[in-house]
């Protein structure tokens, strides 16, 4: 199928981006990589009458680094990310959870803000966001707001972004050094979107207990979201055997997939456990002078 007609635009600055979406309110729409606008358009699943390109407006490509933490532009690709090698320290669990997005060409032309506003449950820059407590800038026509991500998704393809407003920015917080985290994903083939996804990170206390648990979920969930249970299952516990069992049982209980063509609905809450369990396993390999006996590895 051929896209509806449309207008486009390309403007040179965010507040003109703003103004032309709320001048035709509900009609227009931005435009970033297109990787997930296009293929809707083609389908007629959305027929915008004005496409606002955002590819002019100067500085939403950056990436910043400090003190304070991550900043991504809202049109940072994907390959963007994988090429900063200050990514590697300042956030190597962002690193590594977007080396999993897709195919090389989708990741030479997806942003972070197309990621974000399109907010499928499915991919990973969501699940960073909420996981890291991450805080996103959008601007509308009454100016700046800063949304917290866990707020951010109201559930498959719902933000509270209204028609008029634009994302700017993602700010992840800063990565303390000596962290434990890990990320895994299990899709069929390479580059799949995730049948079930697990972002993890979490600090040892003075007698070497789990503290600060962060759980994550990808795919699994109605939206983007922490595993309550299973963080719980994990902080002021010794990351033993048992600790990983009772903190897997819990994030099976607590993942609400949906099933479809590509696996049923039991199938992803078993795998949310099996890869909850491999995430603990390969975050305490990084921990030195811990040692564990895995009976159900
Ligand atoms: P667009 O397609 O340009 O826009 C998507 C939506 O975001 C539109 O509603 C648009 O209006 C809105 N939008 C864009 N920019 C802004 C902004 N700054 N502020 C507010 N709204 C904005 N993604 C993954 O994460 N993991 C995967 O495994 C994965 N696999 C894929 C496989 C295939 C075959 C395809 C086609 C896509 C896949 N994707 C995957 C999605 C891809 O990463 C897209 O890049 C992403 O979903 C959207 O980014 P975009 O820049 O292309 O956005």
């Amino acid at each position: 199928m051929k896209f509806s007609e449309f207008e486009y635009e390309a403007p040179a600055t965010a507040a003109e981006a703003v103004r032309l979406l709320a001048s035709r309110l509900g009609e227009a729409k931005l435009i970033a990589g297109g990787q997930s606008l296009l293929p809707t358009m083609a389908y007629r699943l959305a027929q915008p009458a004005l496409l606002v390109d955002v590819k002019n407006i100067p500085d939403l490509n950056r990436i910043a680094t400090g003190p304070d933490g991550v900043r991504l532009g809202a049109r940072t690709r994907w390959r963007d990310i994988e090429d900063s090698a200050a990514l590697c320290t300042a956030h190597p669990l962002l690193k590594e959870a977007i080396r999993h997005v897709a195919h090389y060409q989708i990741r030479n032309r997806g942003t972070v803000g197309g990621s974000l506003a399109h907010a499928d449950p499915a991919p990973e820059l969501p699940c960073i966001g909420v996981t890291c407590e991450a805080v996103i800038q959008v601007l509308g026509p009454q100016g700046e707001r800063l949304v917290k991500a866990e707020d951010f998704f109201l559930g498959p393809l719902s933000t509270v972004l209204a028609d008029d407003e634009m994302i700017l920015e993602l700010r992840l917080p800063a990565w303390r050094d000596g962290r434990r985290w890990a990320f895994q994903e299990f899709s069929r083939r390479p580059g799949d979107f995730a049948l079930a996804g697990i972002a993890l990170f979490y600090d040892l206390d003075a007698e070497g207990r789990v503290s600060n648990a962060h759980v994550g979920v990808v795919g699994a969930c109605q939206r983007s979201q922490r595993l309550a249970a299973a963080e719980n299952a994990l902080n002021g516990k010794p990351l033993d055997a048992a600790t990983i069992a009772a903190a897997a049982a819990a994030a099976r209980e607590e993942a609400d997939p949906t099933g479809d063509l590509h696996a049923s609905a039991e199938y992803r809450k078993a795998l949310t456990g099996t890869l909850l369990e491999r995430a603990l396993l390969q975050a305490s390999g990084r921990q030195e002078g811990i040692t564990m006996e895995i009976d159900n590895a």
